[in-house]
């Protein structure tokens, strides 16, 4: 039987011959921070994604502890601690370079109505670090899936949100009401997305009825945070699901107008068929473990921006091909900075990615070698290959190199000089 105490009284709990969550499975060094918190009298669980993951038979990416101890009484309890946020402090417990495990003290309901400093005139909550119970601290999480806690105690499941019975039923709830609770933080509209696609769960009809109406209110966040929302959503294996889902809602046209405005015109509409092609080798890769890059992410969703822009310059004005590329790529990098805030370095490698469509098709004699020896050749002849999909003229470039890419010197000198008489007939 488990231990019930008062602050739990309100939780439905599930002992832990009642499910199969086993220590074996959790990060043992989650397991050691958990038991070190509750030898010096703390109450400790493990909380959230991990939870939720560790009762569907997943293993979790990350391992989140919450606690009643404060942070002050956390980094005395550890050596190896380091207390973070301004906002919020948090502890990460280092194990290493790169390698912690964070631990929160459980939070307040911040958000009552009474409560108005804490909230901008759109409702978005700005300060919010106010201490609390477990109760309250399951109240403030988005999702009733999310707000699981595994007791380290008695291990017990702890549940006041009825998330167990959700999560069997492959439903995605809000906690409380939708409506403010997007008001309150909008990415929790994409989070819904991102966790319905990657459990493959129905989003419940009050917690996706509102997400259309308030879609703008993402204009509100960080164009530092969207662009980590967005790799989340397409570099975690469920991007075939996620792509339609956010286009349902709207909310592909937030994070990303400029092509969404060619993928619902006549001309561009053939390209949603190859966002979803090339989704589905997104997804195999990642669940294959091979790395994905986020500049190959952005080159291809951006494609479609990019075509649209030059169609329109070309119709508008008569410039060169190459001339028209450079303009279309500046205007679509800006403008798309402003939603995503895209890391310098990743600008650079989109460039190149979408020069190299030029090049690689051009396949003039003195740029060959050059383009090969690009560092984003690889990225350019994908991109290349997923366009020829909708665009079949291109594909005889890819086959071209595909074939220079695997063949000796030799060879390689008479692909060229078949491709300057090509030319120059
Ligand atoms: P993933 O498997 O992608 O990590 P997750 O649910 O664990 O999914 P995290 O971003 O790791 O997502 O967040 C951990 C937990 O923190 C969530 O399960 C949820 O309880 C809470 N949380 C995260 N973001 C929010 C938010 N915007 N609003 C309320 N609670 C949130
Ligand atoms: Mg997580």
């Amino acid at each position: 039987m488990a231990i019930k105490n008062k602050s739990l009284s309100n939780a439905k709990i599930i002992s832990r011959s009642e499910h199969h969550i086993s220590r074996k499975n959790i990060d043992p060094r989650a397991i050691k921070v958990l038991y070190r918190l509750k030898s010096c009298g703390y109450d400790a669980y493990l909380v959230g994604g991990c939870v939720r993951d560790l009762l569907l038979g997943h293993s979790p990416k990350d391992f989140d502890i919450v606690t009643n101890a404060k942070p002050e009484e956390i980094k005395k309890i550890f050596r190896n601690c380091r207390l973070i946020g301004r906002r919020f402090r948090l502890a990460h417990i280092i194990f290493g370079k790169n390698e912690f495990i964070e631990v929160a003290t459980f939070r307040s309901h911040y958000a009552d109505d009474n409560n108005q400093d804490n909230l901008t005139q759109h409702g978005l909550v700005i300060r919010d670090n106010v201490y609390g119970t477990i109760e309250e601290d399951a109240w403030r999480r988005d999702f009733t899936i999310n707000a699981l806690y595994y007791n380290i105690a008695d291990f017990s499941i702890v549940d006041f949100m009825e998330g167990v019975k959700d999560l069997h039923n492959k439903q995605l709830r809000i906690i409380g009401q939708a409506k403010k609770r997007y008001q309150e933080d909008p990415v929790r509209m994409i989070r819904a997305i991102r966790i319905a696609s990657k459990l493959n769960m129905e989003i419940t009809p009050d917690t996706a009825a509102p997400i259309k109406k308030m879609v703008e209110l993402l204009y509100q966040i960080s164009s530092s945070r969207l662009f980590d929302e967005v790799i989340k959503l397409f570099h975690t294996g469920h991007a075939s699901q996620a792509f339609p889902a956010l286009r349902k809602y709207d909310l592909f046209a937030i994070l990303f107008p400029d092509t969404e405005a060619y993928l619902t015109s006549e001309e561009g509409g053939h390209f949603i068929n190859m966002l979803e092609k090339a989704f589905v080798e997104t997804d195999l890769r990642v669940n294959l473990d091979k790395s994905v890059s986020p500049a190959f992410l952005f080159a291809l969703l951006l494609w479609p921006a990019i075509e649209r822009e030059i169609n329109h310059l070309q119709k508008t004005k008569n410039i060169p091909p190459m001339t028209a590329l450079a303009q279309a790529v500046r205007t679509v990098l800006h403008n798309q900075n402003k939603i995503t805030a895209i890391p310098r370095r990743l600008s650079a490698s989109i460039h190149e990615i979408w020069y190299l469509q030029y090049r690689l098709i051009k396949k003039q004699e003195k740029t060959i070698y050059r383009c090969l020896n690009n560092s984003r050749f690889r990225a350019g002849f994908d991109l290349l290959a997923l366009r020829a999909l909708v665009t079949p003229d291109l594909q005889d470039s890819v086959d071209w190199w595909a074939l220079f890419q695997t063949s000796n010197s030799k060879q390689r000198e008479q692909l060229i000089e078949e491709q300057n008489q090509k030319k120059s007939k």
